[in-house]
């Protein structure tokens, strides 16, 4: 990881590189602006030891226009994400890795899609990119009695519990409210997340404890290895076809 030397690093000499990606934003009155960023480094160190993956160090800057309204947010253009990532990514290639794992731990990333579509049609097999998005496990750690609530996006039962498991100092339960909004998330394409939820919250915080957030990372940390290591091994099976190894 990003604490080694070269050296133990060439002994090692890994072929997956682990890359997190948080964002810096509102997460309610109860939360930092860091949530998103500090549950990436954790869920990183997490993956990554699992997976004998070199780790980098979590993004604490992505793409939130749909957090824009008060002060906190921070964010780039999706263009320059694209660009950045390919950047980072083509990096690691030259360098020999020949997978990436992508650890997103917030939402409204929505150019990754073209972005592991393009890296992997052009790249493959010399390169192969995939991705674990956190929001996609929130049905799985309902279903299994982990959590409770179901209409986590944001500052929820989910993060919040996570965030009393990594940073208790920073989690403001007595002013955690629950809040699920009349609008689908969708909506967030038409306005601020500030017109669908006046505190800033979508889901259910006051559900959170640290217990859970413990099992949570626990099990997200499971279902993203899960989702890595079957991207890579269908990746990998494909042979030619046609013109194209994609
Ligand atoms: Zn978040």
């Amino acid at each position: 990881m990003y604490r080694n030397t070269v050296d133990e690093i060439a002994e090692k000499d890994p072929e997956l590189a682990i890359l997190p990606v948080g964002s810096l934003e509102q997460h309610g009155a109860h939360l930092p602006i860091m949530t998103d960023w500090a549950i990436a480094s954790e869920l990183g160190r997490r993956v990554a030891r699992e997976m004998g993956a070199f780790l980098i160090p979590a993004l604490p800057i992505s793409t939130n226009r749909e957090q824009m309204g008060r002060k906190g947010a921070v964010w780039m253009e999706s263009v320059t994400f694209y660009q950045m990532m390919t950047d980072i990514i083509l990096s690691l290639k030259t360098q020999g890795f020949r997978k990436v794992g992508i650890l997103q731990c917030h939402g409204g990333i929505f150019i990754m899609t073209p972005l592991l579509r393009d890296l992997n049609s052009r790249y493959n097999p010399e390169l192969m990119v995939a991705l674990a998005d956190t929001c996609t496990f929130n049905d799985t750690l309902c279903r299994e009695g982990i959590i409770q609530s179901s209409t986590e996006l944001h500052a929820g039962e989910v993060e919040t519990s996570q965030m009393l498991a990594i940073a208790p100092e920073t989690v403001h339960m007595d002013r955690a409210a629950d809040f699920v909004p009349a609008v689908p998330r969708p909506y967030l394409n038409y306005g601020s997340i500030f017109r669908a939820t006046p505190s800033g919250v979508w889901g259910e915080p006051t559900l959170a404890s640290a217990k859970k957030g413990e099992l949570i990372f626990r099990r997200t940390a499971q279902l993203a290895v899960q989702a890595l290591t079957d991207a890579f091994s269908y990746m990998g099976a494909k042979e030619r076809f046609g013109y194209s190894n994609f």
